[in-house]
C-alpha cells in the first residue's frame, strides 16, 4: 500500500490543496502529517480544518505548539515567526487551539514512527541535519523507520550499529531492512531546498521504498494572501525561492 507522509504545511492552503489533489490523482488514501500545520502562511484555519476533517493522522510541530502557548515561549523565536504566531492565534478559535493541543508528539505504526523534529525532546525541536542530531535521534527512535519534518529539506539519514550515521538528500530509494532510517519529508508550505514546489514522500510498505513527489502550486496566490494579511513580506518572497 502507498502511504503519503508530508508536513510543514505552515498555513499555505494553495500548496496543501495542490498536494491533496496530486495524492488523489495517484490514488493515495492513507496520509500522515509531520506537524507544523500553522505558522508563516496566511491560511492557518483553512489548513487546520482540512487536515482535521480529512482525518489525516498528525503529530504536533513547534509552530503548532507555540500557537497554543500563552506563557511567552514564543519570545524565544525569530521576530517574524513570533509576529505570525500572534496573528495565527487571532485567526483561530478555541476549538482549533484545542485540536492543536491534543496532537501527540509521536505517532507509532507497526513499522514506522512519525515525529515533527526528532525523538529527542531535550533540547526541544532539534534539526536532524548533522551527525550529532542524527545519533541522538537514533538512540530514541522506537522503530527502524521514522518520518520527520522540521528542517523543510528532504533528507535520508541511515544508521548501522557501530558505524557513523549517513546523511544525504532524499531521492527515490529502496529502504534497507537491517538499518535504522530517518526520512525528512521536506515541506509542503515552505520548502527550503531551493525548489519552491511542495514536497511529499510516498512510502510503499510492500516494496519497502520511498518516493519523493514535488508538486507545483499557485505560489503567487499564497504570496498575495500573505501580503493581504499584512504579514512580513519576507515570508512571501521566500516561497518563490524555496528558501
Ligand atoms: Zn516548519
Amino acid at each position: 500500500m502507498q502511504t503519503a507522509i508530508f508536513g510543514d504545511i505552515h498555513g499555505n492552503i494553495e500548496a496543501l490543496t495542490a498536494v491533496l489533489q496530486t495524492l488523489s490523482n495517484l490514488g493515495v488514501e492513507k496520509m500522515y502529517c509531520t506537524g507544523d500545520i500553522v505558522g508563516y502562511g496566511a491560511s492557518p484555519r483553512e489548513c487546520l480544518e482540512l487536515v482535521r476533517d480529512l482525518g489525516i493522522c498528525s503529530v504536533r510541530g513547534n509552530h503548532d505548539d507555540y500557537t497554543t502557548q500563552t506563557g511567552g515561549r514564543e519570545w524565544r523565536i525569530r521576530p517574524e515567526a513570533r509576529e505570525v504566531i500572534l496573528w495565527n492565534r487571532s485567526q483561530l478559535g478555541p476549538e482549533h487551539l484545542d485540536w492543536l493541543r491534543q496532537l501527540p508528539h509521536v505517532h507509532q505504526e507497526k513499522h514506522f514512527s512519525v515525529v515533527h523534529a526528532s525523538h529527542v525532546y531535550v533540547p526541544q525541536w532539534p534539526y536532524i541535519l548533522n551527525e550529532r542530531a542524527a545519533i541522538h535521534n537514533f538512540l530514541f527512535q522506537p522503530r527502524s523507520l521514522c518520518f520527520c519534518g522540521h528542517s523543510h529539506v528532504p533528507v535520508y539519514v541511515s544508521h548501522r550499529p557501530g558505524r557513523r550515521p549517513q546523511l544525504d538528500l532524499l531521492h527515490n530509494t529502496l529502504l534497507p531492512r537491517r538499518q535504522s532510517v530517518a526520512i525528512g519529508v521536506g515541506a509542503v508550505g515552505q520548502p527550503r531546498d531551493n525548489d519552491p514546489r511542495a514536497c511529499v514522500v510516498l512510502f510503499d510498505d510492500e516494496v519497502h521504498s520511498v518516493r519523493v513527489v514535488r508538486v507545483a502550486y499557485d505560489v503567487e496566490g499564497a504570496q498575495q494572501r500573505i501580503r493581504s494579511a499584512g504579514l512580513p513580506d519576507e515570508l512571501a518572497e521566500r516561497l518563490a525561492l524555496g528558501q
